[in-house]
């Protein structure tokens, strides 16, 4: 590690989070695989990218949920580089990668809730994590930050705030919060699930940030899918650690009934998808994310690889 990081707002070129960034990589994207399923609350296209593959695994993967995340959105552009190129924005080889996607079809949703992307910083590494969860969450113009729970019945209304979180779209609701297991007030995932009838997801890999620890904040399943989820888990773990990255196994201490209602427990209830949040690093539990943006992409990049894998060789659905 190098110890001189400094607090800075330079974004190295292979992490296109700002709006700039998101909007010209959006545009290269050939337009036979590109589609707009939506509009968000501000008014802000919701794209998909798709590499069907009929036959093979159904696989997702979504980022930018959380606009204070901007991680995920800059690894999933590095996915599909790879996708395309065999290499990822900053020059890195993935051929597995590249291999396993043959195999599978592949469905990438790089910015879930663009209007929060647009309000939050566009990298937090070299951060302190003071007043992040406020970043996430709001601040009243009193100064304090509204609690989640507050926001899940009804959302929050952005006139009575100074700063709307990353986890709200511009009309105040929650990306990440259904109000039950068939009711989200997330018009951008309300748009998402109708596009999914068709051709639900068997996989749905949910990239979120919030520890120092890369981890996976996986609940709410039931057996055989935990099994799934554990062979995954201990996968990914055994590599990102290879790397001499920080990885937290626990994962399940959780009963199925404990967990998050989160949109992966959705997916799972509506059409049985094998489906779960991989956190990054970022610091918001914890510390402050003490390695560089291109350690928290292979991080990122490691899981999706190790799903892929686990997809190719015994599919998602138990
Ligand atoms: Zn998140």
């Amino acid at each position: 590690m190098d110890p001189r990081y400094v607090a800075k707002m330079r974004l190295p070129d292979f992490w296109p989070a700002d709006e700039a960034g998101i909007n010209a990589h959006i545009a290269a994207v050939p337009a036979e695989r590109l589609e707009k399923y939506g509009t968000s609350a501000g008014g802000r296209d919701l794209y998909l990218i798709r590499r069907p593959n009929p036959g093979r695994p159904r696989l997702w993967v979504i980022a930018g949920t959380h606009g204070h995340e901007p991680g995920s959105v800059a690894s999933c552009f590095n996915l599909l580089h790879i996708l395309d190129h065999g290499e990822d924005l900053k020059g890195k080889p993935w051929p597995e990668i590249a291999g396993l996607a043959d195999e599978l079809d592949i469905t990438v949703v790089p910015v879930f809730n663009p209007d929060g992307r647009a309000r939050c910083p566009d990298s937090l590494v070299g951060w302190s994590t003071g007043g992040l969860e406020g970043l996430a969450q709001s601040w009243r113009k009193d100064r304090s930050v509204v609690a989640i729970e507050e926001a899940v019945p009804n959302g929050i209304n952005p006139d009575e705030i100074i700063f709307l979180g990353g986890r709200f779209n511009d009309d105040g609701f929650l990306a990440n919060r259904p109000v039950d297991v068939s009711t989200t007030l997330f018009v951008e995932f309300q748009q998402l699930l109708a596009y999914m009838e068709a051709e639900p997801p068997e996989c749905y890999i949910d990239l979120h940030a919030c520890g120092s620890n890369f981890f996976c904040m996986n609940r709410g399943f039931s057996e055989p899918y935990r099994e799934k989820l554990r062979e995954i888990n201990t996968a990914t773990a055994a590599r990102i650690k290879a790397l001499g990255h920080q990885y937290s196994d626990n994962i399940y201490g959780d009963t199925e009934e404990s967990g998050i209602l989160g949109n992966v427990r959705m997916l799972y209830v509506h059409f049985g998808t094998l489906a779960f949040p991989y956190e990054g690093r970022q610091g918001f539990l914890d510390i402050l994310p003490w390695c560089d943006e291109a350690d928290i992409v292979d991080d990122y990049l490691i899981a999706i690889r190790e799903t892929m894998r686990l997809g190719v060789e015994q599919g998602y659905i138990p």
